[in-house]
């Protein structure tokens, strides 16, 4: 056993644990990452990077954006588009004006890559040391500290971060904090070749199946000519109709009549996988006594988009603000970190709380196709959709009702 003493343990060096790392990387705080992944690894992921994800990337130290717009496979993606029940497209620009010196609003990059280029970041620094290929296996607290548990190692540091994705034992270990199958996804993923069809803009395609409401299959532009192809849907569906994902995204494949002439001559280079996703509205109870959760180990997945990257990320980004006061104070109690959950409920709840009403409005199809076909007749009610999935204020205002009886009658 060797022994460790960091300021700060991080479990997971996935966009949550890596981002809050590379975040803290000039604060002079001791920072040991743990992973029980070897890098480079998969997981199961549309690989869609959302504005927030670019916005995070942006304010990270060292130039990380522009490394990453150089070196990191990716596909830019300009818009989304909508297949409504009955099968009435409906595009969306993510800028409907936009002008040529503009950057690209969305990416889709493999996990592979892109989780792998956060990784090798981490060893740049002296500050930040990784642990790879070593799953933590206790975490407890202990007086003045944490300590957590790997085969080989004992660490003793002042706080520890949870960014252990989904089944967090951070979260398990320390929190009250659970997973509740009423707001958890199950989804399904796997890579074709010679897709066709797709937008000239690399628009995200989105279709809407009218028995499986609210869920969508989805079909992504990758590099190298690949596409990112799968499907989502509510557990409680799941269980309630008895459903299995695979078989009903192979046979939507096969026979399809919109989606299958895409695939006529496609060939699936990757098994179909699958993986949870836990779309929380709640995002209370983040932190306490020597803790923090972040990413998806806080449960806080998009519940319309199921946008897990960004969140990962933005958490980590408001976890790296409140460690610093804490530092700063000396205080890593529960009252120290409650500026963390106060951070996080004001940074994404009211846009958790509308994407989790889109959710439930998504389960109608006669309002889905009202709203395709009003969008495809007018372009102010097409931009204003458009806005709604980039501009915060607007998407905010999409838990409300009344926002959406105004847009259906032109208001
Ligand atoms: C099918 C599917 C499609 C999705 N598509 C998208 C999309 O297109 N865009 C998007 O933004 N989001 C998407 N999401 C959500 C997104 O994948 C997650 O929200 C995101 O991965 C969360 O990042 P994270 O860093 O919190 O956790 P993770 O990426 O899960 O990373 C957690 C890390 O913790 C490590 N770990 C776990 N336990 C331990 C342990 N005990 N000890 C040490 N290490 C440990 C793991 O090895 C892993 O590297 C999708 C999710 C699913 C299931």
């Amino acid at each position: 056993m060797t022994h460790h003493d960091y300021d700060i343990a991080i479990v997971g060096a996935g966009p949550a644990g890596a981002t809050l790392a590379l975040s803290l990387a000039h604060s002079g705080l001791r920072i040991g990452i743990i992973d029980k992944a070897r890098f480079p690894r998969d997981v199961i992921c549309g690989d869609a990077l959302s504005g927030q994800v670019l916005n995070v990337l942006k304010r990270m130290p060292d130039s990380i954006y522009q490394d990453f717009l150089r070196d990191v496979p990716k596909t830019p993606s300009w818009g989304i588009r909508f297949h409504s029940p009955g099968n009435h497209p409906l595009e969306l620009p993510y800028i409907p004006q936009r002008t040529t010196e503009q950057d690209p609003p969305g990416y889709i990059s493999p996990r592979l890559a892109f989780d792998r280029f956060l990784q090798e970041r981490l060893s740049r620094y002296p500050s930040i040391h990784p642990i790879e290929g070593e799953a933590v296996k206790e975490v407890k607290i202990i007086p003045d500290g944490v300590e957590l548990q790997t085969e080989n190692r004992i660490i003793h540091a002042r706080m520890v971060a949870g960014a252990d994705g989904i089944g967090s034992l951070v979260r398990k270990s320390l929190s009250n904090r659970t997973l509740d199958k009423n707001y958890y996804c199950m989804a399904v993923r796997t890579y074709f070749e010679g897709v066709t069809g797709f937008h000239p803009e690399n628009f995200i395609d989105l279709y809407f199946i009218k028995d499986l409401l609210p869920a969508y299959l989805w079909i992504f532009p990758e590099v190298d000519g690949r596409a990112n192809v799968g499907l989502g849907l509510p557990y409680p569906l799941l269980i309630r109709d008895r459903l299995s994902l695979k078989p009903i995204l192979k046979k939507l494949i096969s026979s399809d009549p919109f989606i299958s002439k895409r695939f006529i001559n496609a060939r699936q280079v990757t098994p179909i996988q699958a993986r949870g996703l836990a779309i929380h509205r709640n995002l209370h109870d983040l932190s306490g006594d020597r803790y923090l959760l972040m990413g998806d180990a806080a449960l806080g997945v998009d519940p319309f988009s199921g946008e897990g990257i960004g969140f990962a990320m933005a958490s980590a980004e408001s976890a790296a603000a409140v460690i610093l006061e804490c530092t700063r104070t000396g205080d890593y109690s529960a009252s120290g970190l409650a500026d963390y959950d106060h951070r996080i409920a004001r940074r994404t709840e009211k846009e958790h709380n509308a994407s989790a009403a889109m959710q439930r409005y998504a389960r109608y199809s006669w309002l889905f196709n009202m709203v395709v076909k009003r969008a495809n007749k007018s372009k102010a009610f097409q931009e204003l959709l458009s806005a709604a999935f980039t501009n915060v204020d607007i998407r905010k205002r999409l838990g409300n009702p009344l926002f959406y009886l105004r847009m259906l009658l032109g208001g």
